[in-house]
Formats: structure tokens, sequence, C-alpha cells
């Protein structure tokens, strides 16, 4: 079965320090998840269990994908990122067949992490199941699931989602997305960071007071955030383009940005409650 078209191509490797803020997590992960993959001899010894995939929910663009790369940079792994609306639209009994092939290919190219975005279109509450996900297809991502004891040795299964309160609790059992773990919209500390490296290798990206900027985003994500610089640039390209030279990026360009680009967690942080 081919199954090339349904993985984006190997993206770049990224390691955590290109993952803004987020400290706490990172250090879980690496502890709890990078060192047990690593050193899964130690953990047998000890008779401590490992495997199974984690979760990672929060509002959306703060940097639940980007993590999910730097867990695999960080473990030198092959990274697949599966979008599963893509197997979804496929004819009843294919989407069976990719779904197994992904789980082939990473346990063929070991160390590897399945990175599932939008978990919930498949592990959706039976009520909220679109009327096409055959209760076939997620037996049958239950049990690739459950196959990890046996034979996902090398397999990292992360999978990540917006809105964990409509997940199936049968996802959430031992051995399966057992594991759950928050990501935070970015504080302020963490909005500096990711800001300093949107900025980094601009022109005139060091004339902008990072800190300044984080104090007046709170509630954007990491993705807002991007949004914000991007928007910046935007203005000062048309003034280099009108002015016939190139105008640097400056504080007051972000500033007027910040009229038109507005946070996106809160709404989400709402919901949630
Ligand atoms: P979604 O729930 O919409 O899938 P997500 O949480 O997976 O969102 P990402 O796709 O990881 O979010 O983030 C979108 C983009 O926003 C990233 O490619 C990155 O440019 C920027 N970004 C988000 N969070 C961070 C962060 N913590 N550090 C640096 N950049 C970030």
């Amino acid at each position: 079965v081919e199954v090339t078209r349904l993985i984006k191509p190997r993206e770049e490797v990224i390691s955590f320090s290109e993952v803004g803020g987020l400290a706490d997590v990172k250090k879980q992960i690496r502890k709890k998840i990078i060192t047990p993959f690593q050193k899964p001899s130690l953990f047998q010894r000890f008779k401590k269990k490992v495997g199974g995939g984690i979760l990672l929910f929060g509002p959306p663009g703060c940097g639940k994908t980007l993590l999910a790369r730097a867990t695999a940079g960080e473990c030198n792994a092959t990274f697949i990122n599966v979008v599963i609306s893509d197997i979804l639209d496929m004819y009843i009994g294919e989407s069976e067949k990719k779904l197994h092939a992904i789980f082939e290919q990473a346990r063929q190219n070991t160390p590897s992490v399945i990175f599932f975005d939008e978990i919930e279109s498949l592990a959706a509450k039976r009520q909220h199941t679109r009327e096409a996900t055959s209760a076939k297809l997620v037996s049958q991502f239950l049990s690739e699931l459950d196959g990890f004891a046996q034979n996902n040795h090398g397999v990292l299964i992360l999978g990540a989602t917006n809105v964990p309160w409509a997940l199936d609790p049968a996802f959430r059992r031992p051995g399966r997305f057992d594991r759950v773990v928050f990501i935070a919209p970015p504080d302020v500390d963490a909005r500096t960071d990711i800001l300093k490296g949107l900025l980094k290798d601009r022109p005139g990206g060091e004339s902008v007071d990072a800190q300044k900027i984080a104090r007046l985003t709170s509630g954007f994500s990491g993705a807002d955030l991007m949004n914000l610089v991007e928007t910046a640039v935007d203005e000062a390209i048309d003034h280099s383009i009108e002015s016939g030279e190139e105008v640097p990026l400056n504080q007051t360009f972000v500033k007027e940005a910040l009229k038109e680009v507005n946070p996106t967690t809160l709404e989400w942080l709402t919901m949630a409650r």
C-alpha cells in the first residue's frame, strides 16, 4: 500500500530550542517520553511500563504540532504527520488499510514518531462521530495502538486535539492515550521568546522590543504572534516598495499590526471552563 501521499513530506528537523516557552512540558517530555524511548532496557529491568500514546491538548496555534516535530527531532526519529481527515475521506475499507500501512511504515523506520493531529475526528464520542467514520476504523486504530506493547517498540505515538472533552473515553485507557499534556497559551516570557525567534534574521528585527510587545499580547497564541510579525513585515515591505529603498522593521510597524491581529486563545479558554 502506498502511504506517502498521506504523510507530509519529511519536514525540516527541529529541536526543542525552536519551541518557545513550554519549559515544564519539554522537561516532562524529556524525562517521561524521550528517555524511556531511548533506554527501553533500563525501564524493562525495573519492570516499568513504557509505551502508549501521549495526548497533547490545548487551544489552537500554541505549538502542539511544533512540539511533536521537535520531540521527533530530539529523538532523531522519523516524523510521520498524519492528517486524520485524509484517511476518513477514503472509501470504506481503504482507510483501514492506510491506517495499518502508516503504523507498519513507522514500525519499519524506527525510531519513529507518528503524530495524529485533530484526533477527535477519529476519536469523537459515539454521538459526535461522523456517519462515515466506521466503527471498524476506530477499532482498527485502537488495536494498532494496543499493538504497541508487542511490536510498536521504537514507535512513539502522539495525538493532538483542541477539544479533549469530545474524546471517546476508550481512547484514554491504559496503553492508549493514557498520558495527557496541556499545551498552554504562552505566558509573557514565552511570548518574548517566540517573538525573538520570529524577529531574528529580519531587517530591523533587533530594533523591536520583544519584551514590550510580549506585554501587550496577552492571550495571543504562537500562531497569533506569527500573524502579528508577518503583518508588520508586510507593512515594512509596502513602505520599502513605496519609497524605493529598504525600510526596516520597527516598533511602530508592530504596534500598527497590533490593531489588526487579535488573540485567539481566550475564546478557547472560556469554552474549556
Ligand atoms: P492546531 O491546534 O491549530 O493544530 P497547534 O497547537 O498544533 O495548532 P502549531 O501548528 O504547532 O500549533 O503552531 C502554529 C505555528 O505557530 C507554528 O508553526 C509556529 O510558527 C507558531 N508557534 C506556535 N506555538 C509556538 C511556540 N511555542 N514557539 C514557537 N512558535 C510557535
